[in-house]
C-alpha cells in the first residue's frame, strides 16, 4: 500500500443489511431511514468523506435495490461504491462479511450502516499501521461508557485492550465497543459462514491481537423510533443550524510549553504529567462555550513524525485533554491533529507520517476539513493562536484571527504580511473580543 495515501486507499465496508421494521419503516433498510429529508447514512458518508475515504463496499441484504438505486456507484457522492449481496438467508454480520471475502482488501474498516460514528478515522488507521507488528490483526474504537448507553463490554486498562466480550458481565468493563473497527482480512480465513463478527473480535482481544482507540463523542444508532428521533434533533443542530466556532491552537494557548531535558528545548508536552494548563484558559473556554461557540482545538503535533515520541502517545494525550476538560465542564467539540512533518528526521519510525500534507498549519485543512461536517458561521468565528502559522491558517480558512502574545521580533515581518485581526497579551483579552465583553 502506498503509505502516503493510506486513507484514500483504505476500504470502508458498511453493513447495510439491517431492516427498519422496528422503526415502523416497512421494507425500508434502516440506513435509508429519513432524517430531515435525506437518508440516515448520508450523514455518516459525509463524516467518512471528510477523512478522505474513497472506496466503499456495501454489504446489502433483502432490500438491496433501494440502497443501490439511491447510492449507485457512488459517483454522485464523489466516491466509489461496490456491493455484496447477502442473499435471502440471514447469515449474521460475519456471514455477510465472509460472503464478501473475495471483494475485501487486505485491511478494511468495518462499520454499521445504521449508526452515526464521528471519530478521528485517521487516528484509527494510523494507530494500526504505526505499531508495525504482524501479530496485530485489528483495532477497534471504544467509548468510556460505564453502562450509560448500553451494557459495557470492554476491559481497557493502562492503554491495553484486555478483553472485548458482549456475552459476559465483568466489573472491570468500563468501555463499550463503538461500532468501528479496522481489521486484517486474514481474521476471516478460518471462520465458518455463520458467525457474528463480535466473536472474532473477542478472540482477537483474548489473544492480544487487537488494539483500541479511545473515542470521546457518543455514537447514535437508530434501533428504535425514539433513537431515530434523537438523531433527527442532533442532525438538525449539527448540520442544518449555522453556529459560531472558536478554533484554538493547543501549545502555548491551551497549555504551557514543556522544557524537554533531552533536547534542552521548550517543546510540546507528550505525557499528561508534562501537561500544564495556561493560567486563565479554563475560565476563558467556559465563557466562550457559554456564549454558544463550538470549541475546537487545531494542533500541529510533528513529534512522532520526527521520531521523538510514539504516535499513540500524541493521540492518547489529546484524548486525555478532552476527558479532563469535560470533567471541568468544557465540551471540546473536536481536536483536529496534524501528525505529519514534511521531512521527518533520522529517528523517524513511522515513515507514512512524513508527507507534504494539507493539514499542517499554516495550511488551513485542520479548520476547513471541519466545514463539510458542521454548519459554521465563519464571519463570526475565530482562530486563536500564539504563532504566525496559526494566524495564516485562520486567514486562509476565512475566520477572524487573534494572536495571543507579544510581538516577538522573529514574528514581526511575517505578521506584517499576515496581520492578525486582534492581538491580545493575555488570555482574558480573548473573551472580550469574542463575546463582546461579556
Ligand atoms: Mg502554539
Amino acid at each position: 500500500m502506498y503509505m502516503e495515501k493510506l486513507l484514500e486507499n483504505t476500504q470502508v465496508v458498511v453493513l447495510m443489511g439491517g431492516l427498519g421494521t422496528r422503526l415502523g419503516l416497512k421494507n425500508v433498510p434502516k440506513a435509508m431511514a429519513d432524517v430531515n429529508g435525506i437518508p440516515f447514512f448520508d450523514y455518516q458518508l459525509r463524516i467518512l468523506k471528510r477523512w478522505g475515504f474513497q472506496k466503499f463496499l456495501f454489504l446489502v441484504g433483502y432490500q438491496a435495490s433501494m440502497i443501490e438505486d439511491y447510492y449507485g456507484d457512488g459517483s454522485r457522492f464523489q466516491v466509489q461504491i461496490v456491493y455484496s449481496y447477502d442473499g435471502k438467508e440471514q447469515m449474521g454480520t460475519g456471514g455477510a462479511l465472509k460472503n464478501a471475502y473475495g471483494m475485501l482488501e487486505e485491511e478494511f474498516i468495518l462499520i454499521y450502516g445504521d449508526s452515526f460514528m464521528d471519530i478521528d478515522y485517521r487516528e484509527l488507521v494510523y494507530r494500526y499501521y504505526a505499531v508495525e507488528n504482524p501479530e496485530i490483526k485489528g483495532i477497534m474504537a471504544i467509548l468510556h461508557n460505564s453502562n450509560n448507553f448500553d451494557k459495557s463490554n470492554v476491559i481497557y486498562e493502562d492503554g491495553v485492550l484486555v478483553l472485548y466480550d458482549k456475552s459476559v458481565d465483568n466489573q472491570r468493563m468500563e468501555y463499550i465497543d463503538y461500532g468501528v473497527s479496522l481489521l486484517s482480512k486474514s481474521v476471516l480465513d478460518d471462520v465458518s459462514l455463520n458467525f457474528d463478527i463480535a466473536e472474532v473480535l473477542t478472540k482477537l482481544s483474548i489473544t492480544g491481537k487487537l488494539l483500541a482507540q479511545v473515542t470521546t463523542k457518543r455514537f447514535y444508532e437508530i434501533g428504535k423510533p425514539s433513537s431515530l428521533e434523537e438523531f433527527r434533533v442532533y442532525a438538525k443542530g449539527r448540520f442544518d443550524t449555522v453556529q459560531r466556532a472558536v478554533f484554538f491552537d493547543r501549545d502555548g494557548v491551551i497549555n504551557e510549553l514543556y522544557f524537554n531535558d533531552d533536547t534542552e528545548q521548550l517543546d510540546s508536552p507528550f505525557r499528561k504529567e508534562e501537561f500544564v494548563y495556561k493560567k486563565g484558559i479554563i475560565e476563558t473556554l467556559r465563557k466562550i462555550q457559554d456564549s454558544n461557540y463550538y470549541v475546537f482545538i487545531v494542533t500541529n503535533q510533528p513529534a512522532a513524525a520526527k521520531g521523538k515520541v510514539a504516535l499513540e502517545a500524541l493521540y492518547d494525550l489529546n484524548t486525555w485533554i478532552i476527558q479532563d476538560l469535560a470533567k471541568k465542564g468544557i465540551d471540546v467539540e473536536f481536536v483536529a491533529l496534524c501528525p505529519h512533518h514534511p521531512t521527518g528526521s533520522k529517528k523517524t519510525r513511522n515513515h507514512f507520517l512524513i508527507q507534504d500534507c494539507k493539514c499542517r498549519k499554516p495550511k488551513a485543512a485542520l479548520l476547513t476539513d471541519l466545514y463539510s461536517v458542521y454548519s459554521l458561521d465563519l464571519e463570526n468565528s475565530f482562530m486563536v493562536g500564539d504563532s504566525y502559522t496559526d494566524i495564516i491558517a485562520g486567514k486562509k480558512a476565512g475566520v477572524r484571527t487573534i494572536l495571543l502574545g507579544d510581538m516577538k521580533c522573529d514574528m514581526c515581518q511575517k505578521l506584517l504580511e499576515n496581520y492578525p485581526d486582534f492581538i491580545v497579551d493575555d488570555i482574558s483579552g480573548i473573551v472580550k473580543i469574542i463575546t463582546g465583553g461579556k
